[in-house]
């Protein structure tokens, strides 16, 4: 880690942008250092597990030992809840069991509501929302915005039907529910603190968190990736979950 970057982990958003001469940027005064909390809702993962693990550990290091993963097991019926247990013996590593599957967004916001860092990420556990691009929505987060989302610029390895059926959900929703919505937006995003609090204020049982954080209408950028395949296992949304 370069000393600049050292430095950068180790203040705070007000005085970083004094250094980049950036515009002034509306955050709140955060203690430092920032801690980095990771969001990860896992549904029967355990072949994916071991892979994500790796990859997290490699890509945080290279930036923070300050941060946390919280998992939510969303009533997972294979050997996941075993291996977060084995892994948690690392005590950034945080486990929230659900008694049954609620449903992803159900787990997001459960670990978004547990999540006690400066900053938090939402992300699937199979590495289809790649772990490298949390360098540059760390770098946008100092930059002052508040919602930093990932925008797939392509989906490898998805059937004609996912893809046809994804840029029709969005074209409806954004012409029918809220223009707001971003298209190729999911819920790979990163939080402020601020937009934390503004979510966890949001209490509807019946939940689509795109929807409440274009609602929200915060200070937001986009960060471009290409999405790949899932690493291994299948889907968790079928047919008629999509549906
Ligand atoms: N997931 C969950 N509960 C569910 C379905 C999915 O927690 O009922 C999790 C799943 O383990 C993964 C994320 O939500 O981390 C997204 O699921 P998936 O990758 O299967 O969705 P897709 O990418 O196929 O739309
Ligand atoms: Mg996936």
């Amino acid at each position: 880690m370069s000393s600049f970057e050292h430095y950068w982990m180790g203040t705070n958003r007000d005085v970083l942008s004094l250094i980049l001469e950036l515009p002034p940027v509306i955050c709140m005064s955060k203690s430092v250092p920032l801690l980095l909390s990771l969001v990860i809702p896992i549904y029967n993962e355990a072949q994916v597990i071991p892979l994500l693990l790796c990859s997290l550990r490699e890509t945080l290091a290279q930036r923070t030992e300050f941060w946390e993963i919280i998992f939510v097991n969303d009533g997972s019926c294979d050997l996941s809840l075993q291996l977060l247990s084995e892994a948690a013996i690392d005590p950034r590593i945080k486990i929230l069991s659900f008694a049954r599957n609620f449903g992803h967004q159900t787990a997001i916001t459960a670990g978004m509501d547990f999540a006690e860092g400066d900053a938090v990420v939402v992300m699937d556990a199979d590495l289809q929302d790649p772990p490298e691009i949390l360098h540059e929505m760390i770098t946008q987060y100092y930059r002052g915005f508040d919602v930093v989302s990932a925008q797939r610029l392509t989906r490898q390895g998805e059937t004609v039907f996912k893809r046809t059926s994804a840029r029709l959900f969005y074209w409806l929703m954004r012409n029918m529910v809220d223009a707001r919505l971003i298209p190729e937006v999911g819920d790979f995003r990163l939080f402020s603190g601020q937009a934390i609090l503004a979510l966890r204020s949001l209490r509807e049982q019946h939940r689509f968190m795109r929807g409440l954080v274009a609602w929200l209408g915060l200070r937001e950028t986009i960060v471009p990736f290409h999405r790949k395949h899932r690493v291994c296992g299948e889907t968790k949304y079928p047919l008629y979950n999509m549906l």
